[in-house]
Protein backbone atom coordinates (compact mmCIF):
# COMPACT_ATOMS: atom_id res chain seq x y z
CA UNK A 1 0.00 0.00 0.00
CA UNK A 2 1.60 3.33 -1.01
CA UNK A 3 1.41 6.86 0.76
CA UNK A 4 -1.54 8.75 0.05
CA UNK A 5 -1.20 12.43 -1.82
CA UNK A 6 -3.13 15.22 -2.83
CA UNK A 7 -1.24 14.91 -5.87
CA UNK A 8 0.93 13.14 -8.15
CA UNK A 9 2.45 15.16 -10.81
CA UNK A 10 4.38 13.00 -13.24
CA UNK A 11 7.67 14.46 -15.57
CA UNK A 12 9.62 17.02 -13.75
CA UNK A 13 9.99 20.00 -16.65
CA UNK A 14 9.70 23.15 -16.65
CA UNK A 15 5.69 22.35 -16.21
CA UNK A 16 6.10 19.65 -13.93
CA UNK A 17 8.09 21.82 -11.58
CA UNK A 18 6.26 24.66 -11.98
CA UNK A 19 2.89 22.57 -10.92
CA UNK A 20 4.30 21.04 -8.10
CA UNK A 21 5.72 24.17 -6.66
CA UNK A 22 2.54 26.23 -6.86
CA UNK A 23 0.39 22.90 -5.07
CA UNK A 24 2.79 22.67 -2.60
CA UNK A 25 2.63 26.26 -2.03
CA UNK A 26 -0.81 26.00 -1.37
CA UNK A 27 -0.24 23.59 0.93
CA UNK A 28 -1.44 20.34 -0.87
CA UNK A 29 0.30 17.32 -0.26
CA UNK A 30 2.37 16.60 -3.60
CA UNK A 31 4.43 14.63 -4.80
CA UNK A 32 6.47 14.70 -8.41
CA UNK A 33 7.47 11.38 -10.42
CA UNK A 34 10.87 11.71 -12.35
CA UNK A 35 12.00 8.91 -14.69
CA UNK A 36 15.90 10.36 -14.92
CA UNK A 37 17.96 10.90 -12.19
CA UNK A 38 17.76 14.73 -12.60
CA UNK A 39 14.86 17.25 -12.54
CA UNK A 40 14.77 19.81 -15.76
CA UNK A 41 13.35 18.06 -18.76
CA UNK A 42 14.87 19.18 -21.75
CA UNK A 43 15.84 22.45 -20.46
CA UNK A 44 18.54 20.04 -17.96
CA UNK A 45 21.94 21.39 -17.84
CA UNK A 46 25.18 19.43 -16.41
CA UNK A 47 28.47 20.90 -15.27
CA UNK A 48 31.16 18.66 -15.71
CA UNK A 49 35.20 19.37 -16.24
CA UNK A 50 33.93 23.43 -16.08
CA UNK A 51 31.62 22.92 -19.36
CA UNK A 52 27.94 23.55 -18.65
CA UNK A 53 26.27 20.85 -21.07
CA UNK A 54 22.46 20.80 -21.98
CA UNK A 55 20.90 19.48 -24.84
CA UNK A 56 20.38 22.72 -26.97
CA UNK A 57 20.68 26.41 -25.24
CA UNK A 58 17.52 28.15 -23.82
CA UNK A 59 16.75 31.45 -24.23
CA UNK A 60 13.90 32.60 -22.31
CA UNK A 61 11.62 35.70 -22.74
CA UNK A 62 11.71 38.99 -20.23
CA UNK A 63 8.52 39.53 -18.12
CA UNK A 64 6.54 36.73 -20.04
CA UNK A 65 4.90 33.50 -19.20
CA UNK A 66 8.27 31.74 -17.24
CA UNK A 67 9.21 34.86 -15.66
CA UNK A 68 5.85 35.24 -14.36
CA UNK A 69 6.33 31.59 -12.83
CA UNK A 70 9.81 32.17 -11.43
CA UNK A 71 8.36 35.05 -9.64
CA UNK A 72 5.47 33.12 -8.66
CA UNK A 73 7.54 30.42 -7.00
CA UNK A 74 10.42 33.13 -5.58
CA UNK A 75 12.81 31.45 -7.74
CA UNK A 76 15.77 33.23 -9.26
CA UNK A 77 19.43 32.34 -10.11
CA UNK A 78 22.08 34.60 -11.73
CA UNK A 79 21.21 35.50 -16.14
CA UNK A 80 22.27 37.53 -18.45
CA UNK A 81 20.36 39.92 -20.98
CA UNK A 82 20.95 39.97 -24.60
CA UNK A 83 18.49 41.12 -26.85
CA UNK A 84 20.69 41.04 -30.13
CA UNK A 85 19.10 38.38 -32.63
CA UNK A 86 21.35 38.45 -35.74
CA UNK A 87 21.08 37.48 -39.98
CA UNK A 88 23.30 36.63 -42.76
CA UNK A 89 22.19 39.91 -44.56
CA UNK A 90 23.96 41.54 -47.76
CA UNK A 91 27.21 39.31 -46.91
CA UNK A 92 27.67 39.79 -43.65
CA UNK A 93 26.03 39.44 -39.76
CA UNK A 94 23.71 41.81 -38.77
CA UNK A 95 21.46 42.58 -35.98
CA UNK A 96 17.83 42.61 -36.86
CA UNK A 97 17.48 46.15 -35.07
CA UNK A 98 19.34 47.65 -38.04
CA UNK A 99 18.03 45.54 -40.59
CA UNK A 100 14.43 46.54 -39.81
CA UNK A 101 14.87 50.37 -41.07
CA UNK A 102 16.06 49.03 -44.23
CA UNK A 103 13.15 47.32 -44.99
CA UNK A 104 10.34 49.55 -43.72
CA UNK A 105 12.25 51.95 -46.08
CA UNK A 106 11.37 49.99 -48.87
CA UNK A 107 7.63 50.49 -48.41
CA UNK A 108 5.39 53.51 -48.40
CA UNK A 109 4.01 54.61 -45.16
CA UNK A 110 1.08 53.49 -46.26
CA UNK A 111 1.72 49.98 -46.63
CA UNK A 112 4.02 49.52 -43.66
CA UNK A 113 0.90 51.13 -41.78
CA UNK A 114 -0.95 48.47 -43.41
CA UNK A 115 1.25 45.52 -42.76
CA UNK A 116 1.86 46.73 -38.97
CA UNK A 117 -2.15 46.83 -38.04
CA UNK A 118 -2.45 43.11 -39.78
CA UNK A 119 0.52 41.40 -37.86
CA UNK A 120 0.00 43.56 -34.71
CA UNK A 121 -3.57 43.46 -34.19
CA UNK A 122 -4.60 41.29 -31.06
CA UNK A 123 -8.34 41.33 -32.00
CA UNK A 124 -7.69 38.60 -34.89
CA UNK A 125 -9.64 35.71 -34.25
CA UNK A 126 -6.74 33.02 -33.78
CA UNK A 127 -9.20 29.97 -34.40
CA UNK A 128 -9.84 31.05 -37.45
CA UNK A 129 -6.21 31.35 -38.11
CA UNK A 130 -5.68 27.92 -36.74
CA UNK A 131 -5.94 26.19 -40.15
CA UNK A 132 -4.74 28.21 -42.75
CA UNK A 133 -0.82 27.97 -43.83
CA UNK A 134 1.23 31.03 -42.19
CA UNK A 135 3.10 31.11 -46.03
CA UNK A 136 -0.67 31.58 -47.67
CA UNK A 137 -1.88 33.86 -44.74
CA UNK A 138 1.88 35.92 -45.11
CA UNK A 139 1.30 36.81 -48.64
CA UNK A 140 -1.33 37.77 -48.40
CA UNK A 141 0.06 40.75 -46.13
CA UNK A 142 3.82 41.02 -47.50
CA UNK A 143 4.50 40.74 -51.29
CA UNK A 144 8.01 42.56 -50.92
CA UNK A 145 10.24 39.57 -51.48
CA UNK A 146 12.77 40.66 -49.41
CA UNK A 147 10.53 41.94 -46.47
CA UNK A 148 8.73 37.97 -47.26
CA UNK A 149 12.63 36.32 -46.76
CA UNK A 150 13.43 38.54 -43.89
CA UNK A 151 9.94 37.19 -42.36
CA UNK A 152 10.41 33.33 -43.23
CA UNK A 153 14.46 33.62 -41.39
CA UNK A 154 13.37 35.50 -38.38
CA UNK A 155 9.99 32.91 -37.73
CA UNK A 156 12.36 30.29 -37.55
CA UNK A 157 13.79 31.08 -34.73
CA UNK A 158 9.90 32.23 -33.02
CA UNK A 159 7.96 29.38 -33.92
CA UNK A 160 10.56 26.53 -34.41
CA UNK A 161 9.66 25.32 -37.88
CA UNK A 162 11.62 25.42 -40.47
CA UNK A 163 9.32 26.19 -43.25
CA UNK A 164 5.90 28.61 -43.18
CA UNK A 165 4.08 26.43 -45.54
CA UNK A 166 4.33 23.92 -42.34
CA UNK A 167 3.36 26.66 -39.80
CA UNK A 168 -0.09 27.45 -38.63
CA UNK A 169 -1.19 31.12 -39.42
CA UNK A 170 -1.86 31.47 -35.94
CA UNK A 171 1.00 30.18 -34.48
CA UNK A 172 2.83 32.79 -36.65
CA UNK A 173 0.62 35.80 -35.57
CA UNK A 174 1.17 35.09 -31.83
CA UNK A 175 4.46 34.38 -32.14
CA UNK A 176 4.76 38.44 -33.86
CA UNK A 177 2.64 39.49 -30.75
CA UNK A 178 4.41 37.63 -28.01
CA UNK A 179 8.27 39.16 -29.29
CA UNK A 180 7.00 42.34 -30.17
CA UNK A 181 6.08 42.34 -26.58
CA UNK A 182 9.73 41.68 -25.72
CA UNK A 183 12.51 41.97 -27.39
CA UNK A 184 14.75 41.34 -24.62
CA UNK A 185 15.47 37.65 -24.12
CA UNK A 186 18.03 36.15 -21.12
CA UNK A 187 20.33 33.04 -20.64
CA UNK A 188 20.74 31.00 -17.63
CA UNK A 189 24.56 32.51 -16.69
CA UNK A 190 24.97 29.09 -14.80
CA UNK A 191 23.01 26.77 -16.93
CA UNK A 192 18.77 26.67 -17.01
CA UNK A 193 19.89 23.50 -14.91
CA UNK A 194 20.65 25.84 -12.23
CA UNK A 195 16.87 27.42 -12.35
CA UNK A 196 15.36 24.08 -12.68
CA UNK A 197 17.17 22.84 -9.51
CA UNK A 198 15.97 25.81 -7.50
CA UNK A 199 12.84 24.95 -8.47
CA UNK A 200 12.94 21.79 -6.89
CA UNK A 201 14.31 22.94 -3.83
CA UNK A 202 11.25 25.45 -3.26
CA UNK A 203 9.14 22.29 -3.84
CA UNK A 204 10.97 20.68 -0.97
CA UNK A 205 10.92 23.55 1.18
CA UNK A 206 6.94 23.84 1.00
CA UNK A 207 6.82 20.25 2.20
CA UNK A 208 6.65 18.87 -1.67
CA UNK A 209 8.19 15.47 -2.59
CA UNK A 210 10.55 14.89 -5.62
CA UNK A 211 11.32 11.13 -6.32
CA UNK A 212 13.68 11.16 -9.46
CA UNK A 213 14.57 7.45 -11.15
CA UNK A 214 10.93 6.74 -10.79
CA UNK A 215 9.19 6.24 -13.82
CA UNK A 216 5.11 6.02 -13.86
CA UNK A 217 4.51 2.41 -15.65
CA UNK A 218 0.64 3.36 -15.77
CA UNK A 219 -2.05 5.47 -14.19
CA UNK A 220 -4.64 3.93 -12.44
CA UNK A 221 -8.08 4.40 -13.58
CA UNK A 222 -11.23 3.04 -12.13
CA UNK A 223 -14.97 3.23 -13.10
CA UNK A 224 -13.55 6.58 -15.00
CA UNK A 225 -11.90 7.79 -11.96
CA UNK A 226 -8.30 8.43 -11.34
CA UNK A 227 -6.88 6.64 -8.02
CA UNK A 228 -3.02 6.89 -8.30
CA UNK A 229 -0.21 5.42 -10.23
CA UNK A 230 1.85 2.67 -10.50
CA UNK A 231 5.39 3.82 -10.24
CA UNK A 232 8.95 1.91 -10.49
CA UNK A 233 11.54 2.59 -8.04
CA UNK A 234 14.61 2.55 -10.52
CA UNK A 235 17.75 1.50 -8.78
CA UNK A 236 20.87 1.56 -11.21
CA UNK A 237 23.13 -1.17 -10.98
CA UNK A 238 27.01 -1.10 -10.53
CA UNK A 239 26.82 -4.02 -13.23
CA UNK A 240 25.07 -3.69 -15.96
CA UNK A 241 21.12 -3.35 -16.33
CA UNK A 242 18.90 -1.67 -14.10
CA UNK A 243 16.25 -2.99 -11.64
CA UNK A 244 14.22 -1.66 -9.25
CA UNK A 245 10.21 -2.30 -7.36
CA UNK A 246 6.85 -0.99 -8.67
CA UNK A 247 5.03 0.66 -6.26
CA UNK A 248 1.39 2.00 -5.71
CA UNK A 249 0.97 5.48 -4.75
CA UNK A 250 -2.88 6.48 -4.22
CA UNK A 251 -4.00 10.20 -4.54
CA UNK A 252 -7.69 11.69 -5.80
CA UNK A 253 -5.90 14.02 -8.65
CA UNK A 254 -2.99 13.00 -11.16
CA UNK A 255 -1.35 15.47 -13.20
CA UNK A 256 0.43 13.99 -16.39
CA UNK A 257 3.30 16.71 -17.65
CA UNK A 258 4.84 14.66 -20.07
CA UNK A 259 4.09 15.16 -23.84
CA UNK A 260 0.67 14.61 -24.35
CA UNK A 261 0.65 11.72 -26.50
CA UNK A 262 2.89 9.52 -24.35
CA UNK A 263 0.28 9.20 -21.77
CA UNK A 264 -0.87 6.51 -23.95
CA UNK A 265 2.44 4.85 -22.80
CA UNK A 266 1.16 5.03 -19.40
CA UNK A 267 -2.85 4.61 -19.45
CA UNK A 268 -4.99 2.89 -22.01
CA UNK A 269 -6.28 4.89 -25.20
CA UNK A 270 -9.69 3.32 -24.62
CA UNK A 271 -10.12 4.95 -21.28
CA UNK A 272 -9.93 8.60 -22.68
CA UNK A 273 -12.94 10.59 -24.46
CA UNK A 274 -12.61 10.43 -28.07
CA UNK A 275 -12.22 13.71 -28.83
CA UNK A 276 -9.15 14.03 -26.53
CA UNK A 277 -6.71 11.14 -28.40
CA UNK A 278 -7.71 12.38 -31.65
CA UNK A 279 -6.75 15.67 -30.25
CA UNK A 280 -3.74 14.32 -28.60
CA UNK A 281 -2.14 12.17 -31.33
CA UNK A 282 -2.82 15.71 -33.64
CA UNK A 283 0.15 17.03 -31.80
CA UNK A 284 2.27 14.23 -32.16
CA UNK A 285 4.18 15.23 -35.27
CA UNK A 286 6.78 17.03 -33.20
CA UNK A 287 9.83 19.08 -34.32
CA UNK A 288 13.75 18.09 -33.81
CA UNK A 289 16.97 20.00 -33.16
CA UNK A 290 19.63 18.54 -35.21
CA UNK A 291 22.68 19.96 -34.34
CA UNK A 292 26.28 20.20 -32.43
CA UNK A 293 28.08 21.96 -29.51
CA UNK A 294 31.47 22.50 -29.34
CA UNK A 295 34.15 23.33 -27.23
CA UNK A 296 36.70 25.91 -28.73
CA UNK A 297 40.30 26.61 -27.81
CA UNK A 298 39.89 29.65 -29.38
CA UNK A 299 37.09 32.30 -30.22
CA UNK A 300 36.08 32.40 -33.53
CA UNK A 301 33.47 34.68 -33.39
CA UNK A 302 33.07 37.73 -30.50
CA UNK A 303 29.73 38.93 -31.24
CA UNK A 304 26.68 38.36 -28.44
CA UNK A 305 23.69 38.06 -31.23
CA UNK A 306 21.94 34.46 -31.89
CA UNK A 307 23.39 34.28 -35.45
CA UNK A 308 20.39 32.99 -38.31
CA UNK A 309 21.63 31.81 -41.07
CA UNK A 310 20.24 29.30 -44.23
CA UNK A 311 22.24 25.89 -44.14
CA UNK A 312 23.50 26.12 -47.91
CA UNK A 313 23.82 22.40 -48.71
CA UNK A 314 21.85 21.41 -46.13
CA UNK A 315 19.05 24.23 -47.45
CA UNK A 316 17.60 24.55 -44.16
CA UNK A 317 17.22 27.51 -41.91
CA UNK A 318 18.70 27.58 -38.79
CA UNK A 319 20.94 29.27 -36.15
CA UNK A 320 25.03 29.16 -34.74
CA UNK A 321 25.22 30.93 -31.14
CA UNK A 322 28.32 31.64 -28.93
CA UNK A 323 26.48 31.22 -25.63
CA UNK A 324 29.49 32.03 -23.43
CA UNK A 325 30.16 35.62 -25.38
CA UNK A 326 27.27 36.05 -22.99
CA UNK A 327 27.45 33.54 -20.38
CA UNK A 328 31.36 32.93 -19.62
CA UNK A 329 30.57 31.01 -16.79
CA UNK A 330 29.47 28.04 -19.32
CA UNK A 331 33.15 26.90 -20.17
CA UNK A 332 36.52 27.35 -18.43
CA UNK A 333 38.03 30.42 -18.55
CA UNK A 334 39.32 31.72 -21.76
CA UNK A 335 37.43 28.65 -24.03
CA UNK A 336 34.55 29.12 -25.97
CA UNK A 337 30.92 27.07 -26.25
CA UNK A 338 30.09 26.87 -29.79
CA UNK A 339 26.70 25.75 -30.78
CA UNK A 340 25.14 25.27 -34.35
CA UNK A 341 21.53 23.79 -34.88
CA UNK A 342 18.72 23.55 -37.67
CA UNK A 343 15.28 22.51 -37.09
CA UNK A 344 14.03 19.61 -38.86
CA UNK A 345 11.32 16.64 -38.77
CA UNK A 346 12.09 14.29 -35.99
CA UNK A 347 10.80 11.32 -38.04
CA UNK A 348 14.32 11.74 -39.66
CA UNK A 349 15.25 9.83 -36.92
CA UNK A 350 13.99 6.82 -38.96
CA UNK A 351 16.71 7.17 -40.92
CA UNK A 352 19.90 7.19 -39.82
CA UNK A 353 22.02 7.25 -43.17
CA UNK A 354 19.91 10.43 -43.77
CA UNK A 355 20.50 11.86 -40.81
CA UNK A 356 24.37 11.46 -40.91
CA UNK A 357 24.48 13.09 -44.23
CA UNK A 358 22.74 15.99 -42.57
CA UNK A 359 25.28 16.22 -39.45
CA UNK A 360 28.06 15.96 -42.19
CA UNK A 361 26.25 18.68 -44.05
CA UNK A 362 25.94 20.79 -41.30
CA UNK A 363 29.83 20.66 -40.12
CA UNK A 364 30.81 21.31 -43.75
CA UNK A 365 28.10 24.46 -44.06
CA UNK A 366 29.92 26.11 -40.78
CA UNK A 367 33.20 26.33 -42.48
CA UNK A 368 30.87 28.77 -44.76
CA UNK A 369 31.11 31.60 -42.05
CA UNK A 370 33.69 30.04 -39.75
CA UNK A 371 36.29 28.51 -41.91
CA UNK A 372 38.59 26.70 -40.24
CA UNK A 373 36.33 26.74 -36.82
CA UNK A 374 36.61 22.57 -35.85
CA UNK A 375 40.84 23.14 -35.87
CA UNK A 376 39.85 24.74 -32.60
CA UNK A 377 37.69 22.46 -31.20
CA UNK A 378 38.71 20.56 -27.91
CA UNK A 379 35.18 18.43 -28.40
CA UNK A 380 32.16 18.12 -30.61
CA UNK A 381 29.08 16.68 -29.54
CA UNK A 382 26.49 15.64 -31.97
CA UNK A 383 23.12 15.50 -31.16
CA UNK A 384 19.60 15.12 -32.23
CA UNK A 385 16.60 15.65 -30.12
CA UNK A 386 13.32 15.92 -30.09
CA UNK A 387 11.89 20.09 -29.80
CA UNK A 388 8.25 20.77 -29.63
CA UNK A 389 4.93 19.60 -30.57
CA UNK A 390 4.69 20.55 -34.69
CA UNK A 391 2.08 23.41 -35.38
CA UNK A 392 1.26 22.82 -39.11
CA UNK A 393 -2.19 23.95 -39.77
CA UNK A 394 -4.63 21.83 -38.25
CA UNK A 395 -3.01 21.31 -35.57
CA UNK A 396 -2.29 24.40 -33.48
CA UNK A 397 -4.37 26.36 -30.60
CA UNK A 398 -7.73 24.95 -30.54
CA UNK A 399 -6.79 21.65 -32.34
CA UNK A 400 -4.22 20.99 -28.84
CA UNK A 401 -5.77 18.86 -26.11
CA UNK A 402 -6.79 20.98 -23.25
CA UNK A 403 -5.77 20.33 -18.98
CA UNK A 404 -8.74 18.24 -18.48
CA UNK A 405 -8.99 14.44 -20.02
CA UNK A 406 -12.37 15.19 -19.75
CA UNK A 407 -14.57 12.12 -18.79
CA UNK A 408 -11.78 11.09 -15.91
CA UNK A 409 -12.42 12.34 -12.92
CA UNK A 410 -9.19 13.73 -10.95
CA UNK A 411 -6.83 13.44 -14.54
CA UNK A 412 -5.41 16.65 -15.57
CA UNK A 413 -2.68 17.62 -18.20
CA UNK A 414 0.12 20.02 -18.66
CA UNK A 415 3.78 20.65 -20.71
CA UNK A 416 4.52 22.47 -23.47
CA UNK A 417 2.00 20.51 -25.83
CA UNK A 418 -1.01 21.78 -24.36
CA UNK A 419 -2.96 24.53 -24.61
CA UNK A 420 -1.62 27.55 -26.23
CA UNK A 421 -0.13 28.32 -29.11
CA UNK A 422 1.97 30.57 -27.43
CA UNK A 423 5.66 30.36 -28.13
CA UNK A 424 8.75 29.18 -27.47
CA UNK A 425 8.24 25.94 -25.88
CA UNK A 426 9.62 27.02 -22.12
CA UNK A 427 6.58 29.79 -22.10
CA UNK A 428 4.31 26.82 -23.21
CA UNK A 429 5.25 25.04 -20.30
CA UNK A 430 5.32 27.91 -18.10
CA UNK A 431 2.06 28.81 -19.11
CA UNK A 432 0.07 25.50 -18.83
CA UNK A 433 2.02 25.13 -14.97
CA UNK A 434 0.38 27.74 -14.04
CA UNK A 435 -3.27 27.63 -15.80
CA UNK A 436 -3.50 24.08 -15.07
CA UNK A 437 -2.69 24.55 -10.89
CA UNK A 438 -5.74 27.13 -11.08
CA UNK A 439 -8.03 24.87 -12.40
CA UNK A 440 -6.80 21.77 -10.28
CA UNK A 441 -6.64 24.10 -7.17
CA UNK A 442 -10.39 25.18 -7.95
CA UNK A 443 -11.72 21.58 -8.03
CA UNK A 444 -10.17 21.22 -4.51
CA UNK A 445 -11.45 23.69 -2.86
C1 LIG B 1 17.51 21.59 -28.30
C2 LIG B 1 16.38 22.38 -27.73
C3 LIG B 1 16.47 23.76 -27.61
C4 LIG B 1 15.40 24.48 -27.06
N1 LIG B 1 15.53 25.84 -26.91
C5 LIG B 1 14.54 26.55 -26.34
C6 LIG B 1 14.69 27.95 -26.14
O1 LIG B 1 15.71 28.56 -26.47
N2 LIG B 1 13.67 28.61 -25.53
C7 LIG B 1 12.51 27.98 -25.13
O2 LIG B 1 11.62 28.65 -24.58
N3 LIG B 1 12.35 26.66 -25.32
C8 LIG B 1 13.33 25.93 -25.90
N4 LIG B 1 13.18 24.57 -26.09
C9 LIG B 1 11.90 23.95 -25.71
C10 LIG B 1 11.84 23.67 -24.20
O3 LIG B 1 12.95 22.90 -23.81
C11 LIG B 1 10.58 22.86 -23.89
O4 LIG B 1 9.44 23.44 -24.49
C12 LIG B 1 10.30 22.78 -22.37
O5 LIG B 1 11.47 22.50 -21.64
C13 LIG B 1 9.24 21.71 -22.14
O6 LIG B 1 8.99 21.50 -20.77
P1 LIG B 1 7.93 20.43 -20.31
O7 LIG B 1 7.92 20.44 -18.83
O8 LIG B 1 6.64 20.65 -21.02
O9 LIG B 1 8.45 19.01 -20.88
P2 LIG B 1 9.80 18.19 -20.63
O10 LIG B 1 10.94 19.11 -20.39
O11 LIG B 1 9.90 17.23 -21.77
O12 LIG B 1 9.51 17.38 -19.27
C14 LIG B 1 8.85 16.15 -19.23
C15 LIG B 1 9.50 15.30 -18.13
O13 LIG B 1 8.74 14.09 -17.97
C16 LIG B 1 9.63 13.04 -17.73
N5 LIG B 1 8.90 11.79 -18.04
C17 LIG B 1 8.49 11.35 -19.25
N6 LIG B 1 7.81 10.18 -19.11
C18 LIG B 1 7.82 9.89 -17.79
C19 LIG B 1 7.26 8.82 -17.03
N7 LIG B 1 6.59 7.81 -17.58
N8 LIG B 1 7.43 8.83 -15.69
C20 LIG B 1 8.11 9.85 -15.08
N9 LIG B 1 8.65 10.88 -15.76
C21 LIG B 1 8.49 10.91 -17.10
C22 LIG B 1 10.80 13.35 -18.66
O14 LIG B 1 11.97 12.64 -18.28
C23 LIG B 1 10.92 14.87 -18.47
O15 LIG B 1 11.78 15.19 -17.41
C24 LIG B 1 14.22 23.82 -26.64
C25 LIG B 1 14.13 22.43 -26.76
C26 LIG B 1 15.20 21.70 -27.30
C27 LIG B 1 15.08 20.21 -27.42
Amino acid sequence: MGATYDAIVIGAGIAGLGISGILARAGKKVVLLEKNSHVGGRAATFKKDGWVRSIGQHAALKGQRYDTLLQTLGVDCPREYFGDLQMYYEGQFKSILDIIPTLVARLSPEDNLRIAEKLLNPAVDLDALDDISADVWIKEIITDEVLLDFMRMATVIMTTIPFMKDMAASTLKESIMIITRTMETWLAANGMGEFMEAMAADIRRHGGEIRTNTPVERILIKDKKVLGVLAGEKIVAEVEGEFGNVTTIEAPVVISAIPVWEIFKIAPQDEFPQDFVKKAWNVSAHTANLGLTAGLKKSVYEGRGLLMVDYPSLGYPGSIFMPTNVCPNLAPAGYQLFEASIICDYDIRKDPEQLHHMMAMLNKDLQTWFPGWDKQALWIKNYFHYEEPKRTPGRAGRHRPDYTAAGIQGLFLCGDSIGSRCLPGMECAADSAMTCAEIVLGTMK
